[in-house]
This record gives C-alpha cells, structure tokens and sequence, in this order.
C-alpha cells in the first residue's frame, strides 16, 4: 500500500462499485499500476484486482495529499451515485493536487410501461411517502438509512442489506442479510411470499440489482424511487470501455 520502494501506483479508483472493479481488472490486464480504494463500510467487501487500500483520506486535503505523495497520474471516481461525500472529495482533493479526474457513473434507472414509480428527493421524502402506498414495505436503499423509517410504527418492513443494521430501527422489521446480482423470478417470488405493497429503492442504476423493479413491475407494486443527489460537475462517462480508455490515454507513456 504505497509503501517506499515499492512500484508506485499511477492510477487511483475511487471504488466500491462493480464498475470500479471492472476497470481495475480491465488495467490490470494492461499492466497498468493502480489501487483501488474502499471506504470500509462492509464488513467482507468484494475486492478488486490489484492494490486495494481500506478506509477514508480524511477529507480533500488527505486525498490531495495522497496522491501526490504516491505519483498518481489520474484519478477515476467510480463510486456509488449516492456516495455522495467522496464525490466532493475527489473533485476538490484532485484539483487541488493537479491531478485529472474522472466519473464513472452508471445511467440512472428509467420507468417502463405498467411501472408505477413515486420520485422522491431524499430518504425522508420517501418516508412521507410511504404510509399513502401501502403497509407493506421492501426496504432496499440500504442499512445505513433505516434510522429515516424508525417513526412509521404502523407498517411493516422487509429490509435487504448486506450487512446487519444498528438501531434506531423500524419497530416491525424482519432483515434480510444479503448481496446481489438478484433475479427477477427470485425477486417475484420474495415479495409475493412477504405479501410486499410498496419497494422502497435508491436510483442506483445498473443490473446488478434491477430485476426487483421488473418484479414489482410484475406484480403491479409501486415504487418509491429515490432521486440520486447532485454530484459536482467534472467530466463524466457512463461505461468502463470509455473509462478504460480515458485512463489508459492518461498513463501512457509512462509505463515501464
Ligand atoms: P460517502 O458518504 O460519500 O463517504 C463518506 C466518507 O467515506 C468519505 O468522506 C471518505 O472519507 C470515505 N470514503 C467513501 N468512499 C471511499 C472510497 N471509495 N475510498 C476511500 N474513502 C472513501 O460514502 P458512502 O455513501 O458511505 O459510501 C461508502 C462507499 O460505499 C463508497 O465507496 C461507495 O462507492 C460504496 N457504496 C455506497 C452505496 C450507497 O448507497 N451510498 C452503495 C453501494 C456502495 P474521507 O473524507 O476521510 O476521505
């Protein structure tokens, strides 16, 4: 992990992502000297190829320090669309270093015919929400929001995280400890046996976990979608082909 002496690494992914993973398997393939960076939420996160380090920078300044302390050339943000507080980071911690940045961030999901979707701009406009759309509730925007629907004592939950939530909590909740990619006969069948009124869910995008969207689609469910938040403007590429390539256009040359 950046240890002196050691190759320094030229390319850092911002990750926690399936797209990250991705492109560091794709520049790893090339030889490409990268280390990816996770946050540490999860207790056993799904690693990438190559150098991983663990844990936060401390803020912009830390960021910006570390990639000039480690030679990096080029910085991808590949985090999840709701992470929002890296997003900032890397933006400004980039800059600041004189290091180019770049977002690579899956296309938000789109309504299909029969869907019947509620925006809402945060978690706690979803909790609003609820109440009018049903009692029963799929809860899969993740275990750190749990705490938004502590108050709706009147409906019962099902929440899906990977790991176990702390309290506050919903007073009726049964927790469903897994990961994805999940399948829409999989997805059909868990919210029929759970008799679920209305999915709660994070506009994350990608298909990693889409197929509950086309269960609830099924089984004429409404969701609760909730917005991504804004991200700042740095350039941005919604596929790991052109991120691989921007990167690589980034490092050539340079390379041993
Ligand atoms: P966040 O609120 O944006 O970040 C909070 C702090 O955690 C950041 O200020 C940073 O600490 C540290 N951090 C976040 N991502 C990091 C990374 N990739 N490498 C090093 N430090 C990181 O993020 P979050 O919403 O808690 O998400 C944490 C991670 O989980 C992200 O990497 C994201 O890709 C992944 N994830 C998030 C979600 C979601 O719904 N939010 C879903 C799936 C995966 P410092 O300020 O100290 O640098």
């Amino acid at each position: 992990m950046g240890n002196k002496g050691s190759i320094a690494p030229r390319v850092l992914i911002l990750g926690g992502t399936s797209e990250a993973r991705a492109l560091a398997a794709g520049l790893v393939a090339r030889d490409v000297p990268v280390v990816s960076s996770l946050a540490g939420r999860v207790a056993r996160p799904r690693l990438p190829e190559g150098e991983v380090r663990i844990g936060g920078f401390g803020g912009p300044d830390g960021l910006a320090a570390w990639l000039t302390e480690h030679g990096v050339t080029a910085v991808v943000d590949a985090t999840h669309p709701f992470a929002e507080r890296i997003g900032t980071s890397a933006a400004t911690g980039a800059a600041r270093a004189g290091v180019p940045l770049l977002r690579l961030q899956r296309p938000g999901w789109e309504p299909a015919p029969g869907d019947d979707w509620h925006w809402a701009d945060t978690l706690g406009d979803a909790a609003e929400l609820l109440p009018r759309l049903g009692t029963r509730v799929f809860l899969t925007s993740g275990r750190q929001g749990l705490a938004t629907f502590a108050d709706l004592t009147g409906l019962w939950f099902l929440a899906r995280c990977v790991d176990p939530p702390e309290p506050p909590l919903p007073p009726r909740l049964e927790v469903l400890l897994s990961r994805g990619p999940y399948r829409v006969e999989e997805e059909t069948e868990l919210m029929r046996t759970h008799r679920i009124e209305v999915l709660v869910t994070k506009d994350s995008g990608g298909s990693m976990t889409e197929a509950k969207l086309v269960a609830a689609r099924r089984l004429r469910v409404p969701v609760v979608v909730v917005r991504r938040p804004p991200r700042p403007p740095v350039p941005t590429v919604a596929d790991v082909g052109t991120a691989l390539e921007w990167t690589l256009g980034r490092v050539s040359g340079g390379l041993t």
